[in-house]
């Protein structure tokens, strides 16, 4: 039985009102019937004695017996619980009856004597003794009675009861309850019981909630799919206009670097040196969009590749090296971890993150040393925690601002009129990145003094021996004529950067304008390397690599490297997919290109 049910709690509790009231009725209210009933026995006999003794004095006067015999006589036969009547002399001579009197037996016998006197003169005594058993037992019979017929109304309530209940009340709630149930699995319409009741009145509210929850939750969905276009056409949008200023800075990037590499006038130097410069900060700011853009659509997927953390602290500290010996600083890699270690991880966003950390110090580092500290510690369940310190001694950073910085678009001074450039997305960039990567990142800073950022995350060990790599200069290579590179690329500024990079690196360059004359050429002859564009007309990058590689032509084993102003994750596994080696991100970065080609 399930006492939690209206119709067992409601059933309970008659049942129990029902027993309160029985015991109630015995224990007090009968006993008490009893007492009362018995009371007013008693008093009648006593009035019925002083009438017929006032009936028998005349009689008594005239010495009429022969009346006092009828009388009394007429009396017992008209009062049958007066059991003995009976009129003795004052001196205790019996006048009636005439035979002696017998001993009388019974749990409920009254007896009521009473002198008859004349002026003070007692004449003769009456007594009366009535048995009032019977009309008690009488009564007691109809008690019984009484409470087996509310025995039997206790039954029927409780019958018509559960019956009610359950048919107004619990099947009917019943109802209401499964349509919230099927409400929560997004059914709207399941049947609600009806009524001018409360339980029709729940219903009514129910439903009426019901309606305004189907509009809500359809507004809702319209504008979740409107929210969702609308990132989609942003990302889009954003994926577009950075490829689009990519292939620009690709014209200008690589082409200033190649100038710079060329013999120029001090003043020269400097002014290309600029423009080097500037082109790698938009590159660097169209990156960071582009981030912001994938981490906000929940588009950034995390690589797991193979990694020397030692390496990677290594390459992180290369990238800023120039900037921050150009400034005076000194930078200390004080990072410890055993030097054959190799994890398990997204080594270019942990690379990522570390640089824009290092950007930062240097940035916000007038004088003094950035340290990069940190350690790698194999634990015994196959994880390794990774620990970073980014530690500079600049300017530092208020306590009110710390909360913030890793907010997008958040600085500490971001008035117009700032001291240090930048758009206020790094941090929050590192902050996403860290987050998707489960790891962690906080800062302590003291104005004037420095700052620390701390980053954590723990990733899996590698034990398989490493795979041995061929050693990679930086430095541009220079081959002899014959080693030969054809670029395929749509764009006319792309295939002069390319081939004039290319020529630098001691190759000489073919030229394709799109797939089709690509493959055609690949099948003519046999070249060293070639750098292929994603998306071309008549034929893209992908399509023309697959026929390059399933031809059992000259260059089915030619290092193909993909050029492409798009740089997200599905990208460069598509460019895996079509058979392409390596991924290369326009603008060009000649030293990418060259660690590529040296591989
Ligand atoms: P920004 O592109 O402006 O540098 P970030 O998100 O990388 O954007 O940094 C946000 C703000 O945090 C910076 O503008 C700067 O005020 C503060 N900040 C970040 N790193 C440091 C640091 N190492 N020292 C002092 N302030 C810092």
């Amino acid at each position: 039985m399930n006492f939690k049910s209206i119709r067992v709690r409601v059933t309970a509790a008659i049942l129990m009102c029902a027993v309160v009231g029985v015991v109630l009725f015995e224990a007090f209210w009968l006993p008490r019937l009893n007492s009362m009933l018995t009371e007013t026995q008693t008093s009648e006999l006593q009035k019925g004695v002083t009438i017929l003794s006032e009936g028998l004095l005349p009689y008594l006067v005239s010495n009429q017996i022969g009346a006092v015999y009828e009388t009394l006589q007429n009396v017992e036969a008209q009062y049958p619980e007066w059991v003995q009547v009976s009129l003795s002399r004052p001196d205790g001579g019996q006048l009636y009856p005439l035979e002696p009197l017998s001993e009388l037996q019974g749990d409920y016998l009254f007896t009521e004597s009473m002198a008859i006197s004349l002026r003070g003169e007692d004449l003769a005594v009456l007594s009366v003794v009535a048995d009032f058993g019977p009309q008690l037992q009488y009564f007691q019979n109809e008690q019984i009675r009484i409470f087996f017929i509310g025995m039997i109304i206790v039954a029927l309530i409780l019958f018509a009861n559960i019956y009610l209940v359950d048919r107004l009340i619990t099947r009917r709630i019943l109802m209401v309850t499964e349509a919230a149930d099927e409400l929560a699995d997004g059914n709207y319409d399941a049947v609600l019981p009806s009524g001018p009741d409360e339980v029709g009145l729940l219903a009514k509210s129910f439903c009426l909630m019901r309606d305004r929850i189907r509009d809500q939750t359809a507004k809702l969905d319209a504008a979740r799919v409107r929210a969702e276009l609308a990132l989609e056409a942003r990302s889009r949008f954003l994926a577009t206009m950075s490829h689009e200023i990519r292939t620009p800075l690709n014209g200008i990037i690589p082409v200033a670097e190649l100038l710079r590499h060329s013999k120029l006038e001090p003043s020269q130097f400097e002014k290309v040196d600029i423009i080097v410069k500037s082109g790698k900060a938009l590159s660097a700011i169209v990156n960071d969009i582009l981030d912001v853009s994938m981490l906000a659509g929940g588009k950034l997927t995390i690589q797991k590749v193979e990694f020397s953390p030692n390496e990677l602290v290594a390459e992180a500290l290369e990238v800023v090296r120039s900037t921050a010996e150009h400034k005076g600083l000194k930078i200390v890699n004080a990072f410890n971890a055993p030097a054959d270690i190799r994890l398990h991880g997204d080594n270019s966003r942990i690379r990522q993150v570390l640089i824009n950390l290092l950007g930062n110090a240097i940035k916000f580092t007038e004088s003094g040393t950035i340290t990069l500290k940190g350690f790698a510690k194999p634990k015994p369940n196959g994880h390794i925690p990774l620990h970073f310190e980014v530690i500079d001694t600049g300017i530092g950073i208020p306590d009110d601002a710390v909360s913030r910085i890793f907010e997008r678009f958040e600085q500490v001074d971001g008035s117009i009129e700032r001291r240090f450039g930048g758009t206020g997305l790094g941090l929050s960039i590192v902050k996403d990145l860290m987050d998707a990567m489960e790891g962690s990142v906080s800062v302590t800073s003291r104005i004037g003094q420095g700052s620390t950022f701390t980053l954590d995350l723990e990733l899996e060990a590698i034990t398989t021996p490493p795979v041995p790599k061929a050693e990679s200069g930086i430095e541009p290579l220079s081959y002899s004529d014959h080693r030969t590179a054809l670029i395929v690329d749509d764009n006319g500024i792309n295939r002069t950067v390319g081939s004039a990079i290319l020529t630098k690196l001691g190759y000489k360059a073919e030229l394709a304008e799109n797939g089709v004359v690509g493959v055609s050429k690949a099948q003519d002859k046999k070249f060293d390397v070639m750098l292929m564009d994603m998306h071309m007309p008549e034929m893209d990058g992908l399509i023309a690599t697959q026929k390059i590689r399933e031809t059992d032509g000259p260059n089915a084993q030619t290092k193909i490297i993909a050029l492409t102003a798009s740089v997200q994750a599905e990208d460069i596994e598509k460019c895996r997919t079509a058979g392409m080696d390596d991924f290369l991100s326009k603008p060009i970065n000649i030293k990418n290109l060259t660690i590529m080609l040296s591989d």
